[in-house]
């Protein structure tokens, strides 16, 4: 058991908070949810508390989840293969059958049930509902957020003809990011962070660190699309992005509201040093 903080301690600790509410009051920011943040359930339900919490205190947050881990298992059920290339799935027409059922319907409503358990008010959407992800006009996620509604997005998007198809999650967290203009895009994982050669947590990251991070191979898989749309969104007006560790529990209010972060942060190269963590 940690030990008990005295009275005075947890006021401190409530204290701490208050810069951080100010300056992110009323931003919008955007949680990709993945890894075992996703697959416990004592951290399930960390992160929907975190969740509502963001909220309540006059943040928008948005949540874009994966289903990775699920989509997986059923496919071997079913007797199919998983098959990625640069840490991203390929999705044959059988494969995204399975991919809308799993993502957008069975993991899509039961994070919804969480947060709404957690007492916030979350809509679930995939990327076809007011065609936002194809459209790339996401007036319907704008006007939830505004509200009291937390959106959580399964990124599967349609393209003119209507046939479905299966993004990654971390590019599509990304790509909403930028076009919200967000505060801060999360992306929580089952890594301390990005580790360098060393397993040690690399922070502070530049396109150049990252270049030669994928260059010699210390980055790769899953890895990839998470550094690169991390880059790509602070290279676009997000203010910094943060790739953290989803198995420790309340990671994404430690990151948010306190000044122990917990894994790698990447900010855009004319972000104000003093204004961003
Ligand atoms: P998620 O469900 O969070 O998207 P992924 O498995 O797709 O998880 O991506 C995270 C994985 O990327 C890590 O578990 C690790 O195996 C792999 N990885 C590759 N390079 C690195 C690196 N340099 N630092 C951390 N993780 C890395
Ligand atoms: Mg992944």
């Amino acid at each position: 058991m940690p030990p008990r903080l005295s009275s005075s301690q947890k006021a401190e600790v409530l204290v701490e908070a208050l810069p951080y509410i100010q300056r992110f009051y009323d931003r919008t920011i955007v949680i990709k949810y993945g890894g075992n943040a996703m697959t416990d359930v004592a951290l399930q339900e960390d992160f929907a508390e975190d969740v509502v919490l963001l909220k309540l205190i006059g943040m928008n947050p948005v949540v874009v989840h994966g289903a990775g881990p699920q989509i997986g298992a059923l496919l071997q059920k079913l007797g199919k293969q998983s098959e990625f290339i640069q840490g991203m799935r390929v999705t044959d027409e059988e494969t995204l059958d399975v991919v809308e059922m799993v993502l957008g319907g069975l993991i899509n409503q039961d994070i919804v049930t969480l947060i709404n358990k957690a007492g916030g008010k979350a809509v679930g959407l995939t990327g076809k509902d007011g065609h936002f992800i194809h459209a790339r006009k996401p007036e319907i996620i704008h006007l939830l957020d505004s509200r009291d509604f937390i959106p959580v997005i399964a990124p599967i998007g349609s393209d003119e003809k209507g046939v479905a198809y299966n993004i990654n999650a971390d590019v599509a967290a990304g790509k909403l990011a930028i076009t919200l203009q967000a505060e801060k895009l999360i992306l929580l994982t089952n890594t301390t962070g990005v580790l360098d050669r060393g397993g040690g947590v690399v922070t502070g990251l530049t396109s150049q660190r990252v270049k030669e991070m994928i260059d010699d191979g210390t980055i790769s898989g899953g890895m990839l699309p998470k550094v690169e749309c991390a880059l790509d969104a602070v290279k676009n007006g997000v203010k910094t992005a943060h790739i953290i560790d989803g198995r420790v529990s309340h990671a994404l209010l430690l990151e948010v509201l306190t000044s122990s972060g917990v894994g790698t942060l990447i900010r855009g190269a004319s972000a104000n040093r003093a204004n961003h963590r």
